[in-house]
């Protein structure tokens, strides 16, 4: 059984109780996590996911929270944040090592101050290194693990450095499900400071114009199947401003859901149901999940199997 003891023991970074996970994210949705804990090192945490692989307590990562809806009941057992103490950003002989707790305006901008093209299409995408690299977040033509060299996860409790090519990425995915993102490194060819400071510039101009950005969100709900748009398949069906509770599709995005004031995870689920079963009712198209539900009763999301 888990022993809060024994997680003191182990980890000398802050461990709170019951804490309201809501606003931990980008949706403001959810009920409160059993403990939350942000162990301050890798040491630490390799300690404590033996810990838990050895009482087969399970744990869920979280990171900025940007990807994510959590259940109204919230999470029951260990969260880990490490956006907090995992943070370094470094620019050594032409490689540059990002800490998992980067947050990614941070990672585009200390690229752009050196000098480096490639990171600045990610501005605006508001999470953490660790998160893009799990779900190789991208935006306008690029992803994450565009320059990447490798990746340094725990995987089950032991720290390794994958190749990327050992990481499997893929569009908004890779095989690194179930590891635990520590840093990754990155070469990057050199570009011109003024001309990345613009781009970056354009690129966020033209995501506050296309975003519902006034409303909490989790980002786009669905990926985008084969060269389809799921925005456009569920605008097609007439869905945009379609509502239950405090849930709506977006008018200005319909692949982003915007919690109006209020919203329940329950209200943001009824409304990724009824968009699932009326874009495939009209297209055949089955619309798969970009972000991650967690803390739910596997009966309250089996409709998506
Ligand atoms: C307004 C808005 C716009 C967005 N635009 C884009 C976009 O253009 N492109 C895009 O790709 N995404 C976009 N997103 C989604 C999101 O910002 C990215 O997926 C982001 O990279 C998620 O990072 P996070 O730290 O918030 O992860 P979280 O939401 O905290 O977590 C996402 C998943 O990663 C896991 N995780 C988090 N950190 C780690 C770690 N260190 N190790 C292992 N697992 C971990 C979590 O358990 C969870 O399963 C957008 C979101 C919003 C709200």
């Amino acid at each position: 059984m888990l022993s809060l003891e024994h997680i003191r023991t182990l980890c000398s970074g802050e461990i709170h109780i019951g804490e309201p996970l809501a606003p931990m994210t980008s949706f403001r949705i959810g009920g409160p996590a059993d403990i939350l804990i942000e162990p301050v090192n890798g040491e630490e945490l390799s300690a404590l996911v033996r810990y838990f692989r050895v009482i087969d307590a399970s744990f869920v990562l979280l990171g900025n929270g940007s990807n994510i809806l959590v259940s109204d009941e919230g999470i029951r057992g260990v969260v880990i944040n490490i956006e907090r103490h995992f943070s370094s950003l470094s620019f050594d002989d032409g490689v540059v090592t990002a800490g998992a707790g980067v947050r990614l305006s941070k990672f585009v901008d200390f690229c752009v101050r050196h000098r480096l093209a490639g990171a600045e299409m990610l501005a605006g995408i508001p999470g953490t290194l660790g998160g893009g690299v799990i779900m190789n977040a991208g935006a306008y033509g690029g992803e994450i693990s565009d320059h990447m060299l490798d990746v340094t996860v725990l995987r089950d409790g032991i720290m390794r450095t994958l190749k990327k090519s050992e990481s499997g990425f893929r569009y908004r995915g890779s095989d690194l499900r179930g590891d635990i993102v520590l840093s990754a490194r990155f070469r990057f060819p050199e570009g011109d400071e003024e001309a990345l400071k613009a781009r970056r510039k354009e690129l966020l101009l033209k995501r506050n114009a296309a975003q519902p950005v006034r409303w909490p969100n989790a980002g786009s709900i669905f990926k985008n199947p084969e060269g389809r748009h799921a925005a456009r398949l569920i605008e097609e069906s007439g869905l945009k401003g379609y509502a239950v509770g405090g849930a709506q599709v977006a008018e200005q995005h319909a692949n982003f859901i915007i919690n109006t004031g209020g919203a329940t995870a329950a209200d943001v689920l009824a409304v990724i149901r009824h968009v699932r079963a009326t874009v495939r009712a009209r297209t055949d198209v089955t619309l798969e999940l970009e972000i991650l539900l967690l803390g739910f009763a596997p009966e309250a999301i089996a409709f998506l199997n």
